[in-house]
């Protein structure tokens, strides 16, 4: 069956910015918009607890569970890539740290061509999107709808973190969302009343109901028709049946930085050759369409601890039955948190503009790949390179949009993303060997003492980096022949078709990627409404040449 509809906006996916950009548009009761998300609603008990957080990691209900291709920088390994397939998209399934870039990206993205995206221009939307717990100030929001709380810290292995670092000399920092991002810091989560507090549940269950906004989740987005570099309508199945969306003003891509490329492509816009050789008529030739896609590389450090304090002892199957009962009677304990309370942003080396690696620091040591879900006693630091130099690619080989986007990251393609790698890890060495960890301190696990040398840690680092999870810069902003959209997301050449998720950052920021993709979400919105909130000046820490060796 067929049936036809027409919109003012159609917003294709509802993830971290798809909820936003529909949100915001619908503000203004004169426009019909229309959110098409191909998951389902996001009212499970794994995406709304926290610290359930690991279940949908290997769950085809909430998640599309890509790998790459053979990494062959990584000993031709395919690196699993968890995607959200859910209302909220992947801040239904990721891991609820709550970080902006550090402001210099920002400054960097204006430098290379992005103009009005410079920190000044992006603060007011950081701003905009949250309520920070300890309130508003002129770094801060205090009125957004992305609710943010700060980490509690006070577990004993939390704080071992903490002192550690102040022995080894690394600052603290007071707020990393604020001033300063760089050194050791308590984390900020998207939590808040024990929920995870994903774009969906800030931008869309927590706001009033509108009539002029329609959300259709089961939709699974085919297509964009164009006539003359005009989309009329959109395609989509709803499980067998066909469905078309006419559209009035503009299409709004938020598919995410694997699908958004991949459906640009099947709809013939994209490189010409690389369509011709997919068997796809070419309506837009746009050679940037999937190129440069970047991702943050990293590895776990895994420690034996020495005392019963890990944080698995409430996480056995009896654990997790009185967590998961305190949880759904009082929306507290275990079961309302993430478990990541303290990480630190540091330089390996002098000369840097920012922070080149982040730790990100868990009391247990956590399994996450599909079919094997483990919790076990001990601490790890995972440690990742925040501005890689290498990048990859998204593409297709057929138009048929049941199968999914094939991609290669390139992960540590260059030498200089595994020679950071490397000095991140042996800084992690140095700072677990300070005073404050001799009570808790076990073996190291991974790579252990047999990976002593330099020169095996360098040879071991292919066979065990991974990824933090945060694809982006797959049709990204700029003005050279490479890039895909303009500053206000219009993807180049075409008529009313625009991009605003992840896939639009003209270089990947020094951070977990939720909260930035949420911010350029609110701004991109702007752009599409003819607005445009005015710049806010704050300096930001600028740590000259502090290194941490
Ligand atoms: C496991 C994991 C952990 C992470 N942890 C963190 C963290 O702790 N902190 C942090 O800051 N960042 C984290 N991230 C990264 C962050 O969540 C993402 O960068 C961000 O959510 C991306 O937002 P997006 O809007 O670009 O895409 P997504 O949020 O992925 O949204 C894309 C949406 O489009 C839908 N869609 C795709 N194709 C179609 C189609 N054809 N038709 C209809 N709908 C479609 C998808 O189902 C999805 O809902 C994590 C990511 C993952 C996957």
């Amino acid at each position: 069956m067929n049936s036809k509809k027409t919109y003012d906006y159609i917003v294709v996916g509802s993830g971290s910015a798809g909820s936003v950009i529909a949100s915001r548009i619908s503000e203004d009761a004169s426009l019909r918009v229309l959110l098409l998300e191909a998951g389902p609603l996001d009212n499970h008990l794994y995406v709304k607890m926290p610290a359930a957080l690991g279940f949908p990691l290997k769950d085809d209900r909430f998640n599309w569970l890509y790998h790459s291709q053979p990494e062959s920088f990584l000993a031709g390994r395919r690196i699993y890539q968890p995607r959200g397939r859910v209302l909220g998209g992947s801040s239904s399934i990721n891991g609820m740290i709550w970080v902006r870039g550090n402001p210099w990206d920002f400054d960097n993205w204006e430098a290379q061509g992005a103009s009005n995206w410079s920190y000044k221009h992006v603060l007011p939307y950081f701003k905009r999107a949250e309520t920070f717990d300890q309130g508003p100030n002129p770094y801060r929001g205090g009125r957004g709808p992305m609710r943010v709380s700060t980490s509690s810290a006070t577990h004993p292995l939390f704080k071992a973190f903490l002192d550690a670092g102040a022995e080894a000399g690394i600052p603290l920092t007071a707020d990393l969302n604020g001033y300063q991002q760089e050194g050791v810091h308590v984390t900020q989560r998207s939590i808040s009343g024990g929920l995870r507090w994903s774009s969906s549940r800030g931008y869309l269950h927590s706001q009033p109901k509108r009539p002029n906004l329609t959300v259709l989740t089961g939709v699974l987005v085919t297509g964009v028709e164009t006539s003359n570099k005009r989309v009329v309508r959109v395609k989509a199945k709803d499980r067998s049946e066909t469905k078309v969306f006419e559209v009035d003003r503009e299409v709004i891509l938020c598919a995410g930085a694997l699908n958004t490329p991949k459906l640009m492509m099947i709809s013939g816009i994209g490189h010409a050759h690389d369509l011709r050789d997919a068997g796809i008529a070419v309506t837009h030739d746009l050679p940037g369409v999937g190129r440069g896609l970047k991702d943050h590389v990293g590895v776990g450090l895994r420690y034996a601890v020495a005392k019963d304090v890990s944080l698995a002892n409430k996480l056995t199957i009896p654990g997790r039955a009185v967590l998961g009962l305190e949880w759904m009677l009082f929306k507290k304990g275990i079961g309302s948190r993430n478990f990541w309370d303290v990480g630190a942003f540091l330089r390996t080396r002098r000369g840097l503009p920012a922070p080149n690696i982040q730790f990100e620091f868990s009391p247990l040591l956590g399994n996450y790949e599909p079919g094997s879900l483990s919790v076990e006693h001990g601490f790890s630091h995972f440690v990742s390179v925040q501005r890689p130099k290498s990048s990859g690619r998204v593409w297709v080989d057929s138009a048929d949009p049941a199968v999914a986007p094939k991609f290669l990251v390139n992960y540590l393609q260059d030498r200089d993303d595994l020679e950071q790698l490397f000095e991140g890890i042996k800084l992690v060495r140095r700072v677990v060997q300070q005073q404050a960890w001799d009570e808790f301190r076990g073996g190291e696990l991974k790579p252990g003492p047999q990976v002593a040398s330099d020169d095996d840690l360098r040879k071991w680092l292919p066979t065990a980096a991974s990824t933090n999870f945060h694809l982006a810069c797959s049709c990204r902003i700029g003005q050279d022949d490479m890039a895909v959209v303009d500053p206000e997301g219009r993807v180049h050449g075409m008529d009313n078709l625009r991009i605003a998720d992840a896939s639009v950052m003209p270089d990947i920021v020094t951070a977990n990627t939720n909260a930035t993709v949420i911010m350029l979400a609110e701004k991109l919105s702007d752009a599409i409404l003819g607005k445009r909130l005015p710049p806010e000046f704050q300096p930001y820490y600028d740590a000259d040449d502090y290194v941490v060796n």
